[in-house]
């Protein structure tokens, strides 16, 4: 059951006194490095753990101001890797990784799929795109850490997905949810039985935000268990936070990095259960450690005892992003609210994108949707039927009338990678 047992097996009060230890190494690790010798001048460590309130925090545009070295904390002959995060403007944000810390986020990954049930007799396929983003080699070198047979695929190219997934028997996939619902697609017009002629048992799903409605649409259709995978490429990529089998929250690993939720307007520290930003301090990270990195995602932490006997305390699944929010006439609205009230309605279909423009000074929200065939009548009046119910769940949802719009399945634009979801087309 488990992959590090002592590690995921220590009680509360070991795990605090390592991270106080830990969260103390890192200050003088990051003190090396141009960014955190000004940063933290004058701070060498904390005294307990409530100390860390007293730290800076460190943001996104640090990282993009400190481009490219600032935030390297090792010699250049340390470093053995470089990634860097999808930033849409300004410097890109690049993370530094010894082989130390590359072998440390290998155990960690392992650690996420062995907890989700993955042995070394499974055939792992590797949908995630490989390269400066992390998704993929994140837990390719955790898969062979554990000793499955790897196959690296990449992303796209679904009927050579399909092909690998027959011909080698895959037993456990590495996929974004948005993918997985259009991989589907291509399964059923090859003319495969998922569940029949393939052999999918497992699927790790992340990387991007959706909802719980996301994970039983794949869970059913392929008929499999999806395990949420959480990270961001700051902290080392994915296997930051991973579901158990209890599936209700993601088990942050707090070996790795010390989590902290804070109000994102007053950055006040949140108590455990209250929903805020997550923060996080790096504890192991040698070539770049992060003290009280903002994330920018949005959740709360849950420190119920789990019942697979982990106490690292879990995060409930991630509800949007603070630079995420759409504001739609003063109404403050996540896009994984709408996402959550799509996929709970079974004719609706798998893909869909969100539009937001202006007509006669006002917002309007556009929600563009394909219509799921096979759970469809087909007479106009069903149409309008649909059109009505998602109107009107949708607004109570919401609180705000959207415009329905039916399209082809097939016709949205997709991403290769994470999907984009939401077009603003207001000006600016
Ligand atoms: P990147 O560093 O480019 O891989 O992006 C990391 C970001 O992707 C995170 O900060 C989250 O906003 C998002 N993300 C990653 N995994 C998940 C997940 N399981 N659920 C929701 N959002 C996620
Ligand atoms: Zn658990």
């Amino acid at each position: 059951m488990f992959w590090q047992k002592e590690i995921e097996l220590m009680d509360t009060d070991a795990l605090r006194k390592f991270q106080l230890e830990h969260i103390n190494k890192s200050i003088k690790t990051a003190k090396n490095s141009q960014f955190y010798k000004k940063q933290l001048d004058g701070i060498d460590k904390i005294d307990n753990l409530e100390g860390i309130k007293n730290l800076p925090f460190t943001t996104k545009e640090d990282l993009r101001n400190a481009f490219p070295y600032g935030f390297l904390a090792t010699d250049l002959k340390n470093a053995v890797r470089l990634h860097s995060s999808s930033g849409t403007t300004g410097n890109p944000t690049v993370v530094f990784h010894t082989a130390e810390d590359i072998s440390n986020w290998a155990n960690l990954s392992a650690r996420c799929m062995y907890t989700a049930g993955a042995r070394n007799t499974d055939v792992f396929q590797n949908t995630m795109g490989y390269g400066l983003f992390t998704g993929g080699i994140g837990f390719h070198y955790g898969a062979e850490k554990l000793g499955m047979l790897t196959i690296p695929v990449g992303p796209g190219n679904s009927k050579r997905q399909v092909w690998f997934m027959q011909n080698f028997r895959t037993s456990v996939m590495h996929i974004l949810p948005s993918y997985a619902l259009r991989l589907y697609r291509t399964i059923e017009e090859m003319n495969i039985n998922v569940k029949k002629d393939l052999n999918l048992k497992i699927a790790f799903i992340g990387a991007e935000p959706h909802s719980e409605e996301m994970r039983k649409k794949i869970e059913e259709l392929y008929g499999i268990k999806a395990f949420n995978s959480y990270g961001l490429s700051e902290i080392c990529g994915p296997g930051v936070a991973f579901e158990c089998p209890c599936q209700n929250g993601l088990h942050v690993w707090e070996d790795f990095v010390y989590p902290e939720i804070v109000d994102p307007k007053t950055l006040e520290v949140l108590p455990d259960g209250r929903e805020g930003e997550l923060v996080f301090t790096t504890l192991q990270r040698q070539a770049m450690p992060l003290i009280r990195y903002r994330t920018r995602d949005l959740t709360r932490i849950i420190s119920e005892k789990c019942s697979c006997g982990r106490n690292h305390r879990k995060i409930a699944r991630i509800t949007g992003r603070t630079d995420d929010m759409m504001i739609i006439n003063g109404v403050n609205i996540f896009p994984i609210q709408i996402e959550k009230t799509i996929m709970a309605i079974p004719e609706a279909g798998k893909n869909y994108i969100i539009e937001i423009f202006e007509q006669n000074y006002m917002d309007k929200l556009c929600i563009k949707l394909e219509i799921n065939n096979e759970n469809f009548g087909g007479t106009l009046q069903d149409l309008e039927k649909l059109q009505h119910k998602l109107e009107n769940e949708l607004k109570q949802e919401i609180g705000v009338s959207p415009l329905i719009k039916f399209v082809d399945a097939g016709s949205l634009p997709v991403e290769e990678g994470k999907a984009k979801r939401v077009f603003d087309l207001r000006k600016k």
